[in-house]
């Protein structure tokens, strides 16, 4: 080996769930929304000044800035917006976690920290989930570098009571506290209001789930005015124009529809508790989920094998093969329409395998 390569940053890096592109494919393996952007993020693309792209963006995209924080109640200088939530959280792992004292998170939670942490040599401990995929809150209750964990937690869609919330971040005042509410909309409650007691809380959010625009990579966070000081500090010192003109007009318009963001979420949940209901009918079993997926086991057939027979069939869902959640399925929740072809397909195949075994 030459000296060189012994001075690389080597990581083992994050996968990202696959994009597969089949005309008859029903994509349930990434948590995306199955409906469209608001329709004013259609009629802002089309009004986008193609002549002034030559010229750089708003450096601290101020209008969406200004739309986040209007539609939390929140100031300006406590809002923060990044190239969807993976860089906001890595810019506040970079900025926050810096203590040489371990962080901690979950066992089994997003598997984009440990690799954030391994980046930026944080080091890290990560108590385990209760039997029943749960978050212990006193497992938070020692000295550490830090906290984040999501709520709900993924890929459990389990959401941690906001009293429990609370009092992780009370007991560990001394260090930041972040609450990554990807899928906070579906149903679970925001930490934001705790903002007004809590110094040390960082809540991030994204566009890519409840604001149907993954595609166009917007997250935020938001604290207190100091926290957000510091995110922009080490932004700026990373790149000062992470969010391009394109992001900036979708986004803004997508915050401002409120109405299509609440229905859309409705239909979501409503399409969800309708899934649970089917997937038990099943023999499948699952903590209850607050988000838009379901981490769901089969009380005879292996997940491994459904992971299978369902990509046959051009239906992706999302599997973890490894420790605790190799017995079980990441299965977004797509359309009603989406979801009934799953659960027909389900049930033609695991009747198809009883009565292969009876045979
Ligand atoms: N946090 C959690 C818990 C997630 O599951 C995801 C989605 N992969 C993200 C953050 C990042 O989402 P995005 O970068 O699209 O905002």
């Amino acid at each position: 080996m030459k000296n060189w390569e012994a001075n690389v940053r080597r990581v083992t890096p994050y996968t990202p769930g696959e994009q597969p592109d089949q005309p008859d494919m029903i994509k349930l393996n990434t948590n995306e929304n199955p409906y469209p952007p608001a329709p004013g993020v259609r009629e802002a693309l089309k009004e986008l000044d193609i002549d002034a792209m030559r010229l750089y963006p708003d450096p601290a995209a101020g209008e969406l800035v200004a739309a986040i924080a209007e539609c939390y109640g929140l100031e300006k200088e406590q809002v923060f917006v990044g190239v969807g939530s993976d860089d906001v959280l890595a810019m506040s792992f970079l900025t926050f976690f810096n203590s040489g004292r371990p962080i901690l998170f979950p066992d089994i939670t997003y598997s984009f920290y440990d690799v954030w942490a391994e980046l930026f040599h944080i080091p890290y401990e990560r108590p385990a989930l209760d039997e029943n995929f749960h978050i212990r809150k006193e497992d938070y209750f020692r000295e550490n570098g830090g906290i984040i964990f999501p709520n709900p937690n993924a890929p459990t869609g389990v959401e941690l009571p906001l009293e429990e919330i609370e009092e992780i971040v009370a007991r560990n005042q001394d260090v930041v506290v972040i609450v990554d509410e990807a899928y906070v909309d579906f149903g679970a409650r925001s930490a934001l209001p705790l903002l007004k007691k809590y110094e040390n809380l960082l809540v991030v959010q994204t566009f890519s789930k409840s604001r149907s625009l993954a595609g166009m990579r917007i997250g935020f966070a938001c604290g207190n005015r100091k926290l957000i000081r510091y995110l922009n500090d080490v932004k700026y010192s990373f790149n000062s124009y992470t969010m391009d003109r394109t992001a900036l007009a979708a986004g803004t318009a997508a915050v401002k529809d409120q109405a299509y963001f609440r229905e859309t979420c409705r239909k979501i949940i409503e399409t969800r508790e309708w899934t649970k209901k089917e997937l038990k009918a099943l023999g499948f079993f699952f903590e209850d989920s607050k988000a838009n997926f379901i981490f769901a086991s089969h009380n005879e057939c292996p997940a491994q094998e459904l992971f299978q027979a369902l990509r046959e069939r051009h239906i992706y869902v999302r599997y973890f093969p490894k420790g605790r959640t190799a017995d079980f399925l990441r299965i977004t929740i797509g359309t009603q329409r989406e979801m009934e072809i799953l659960t027909d397909f389900l049930r033609k195949y695991l009747d198809g395998r009883d009565s292969r075994a009876k045979k």
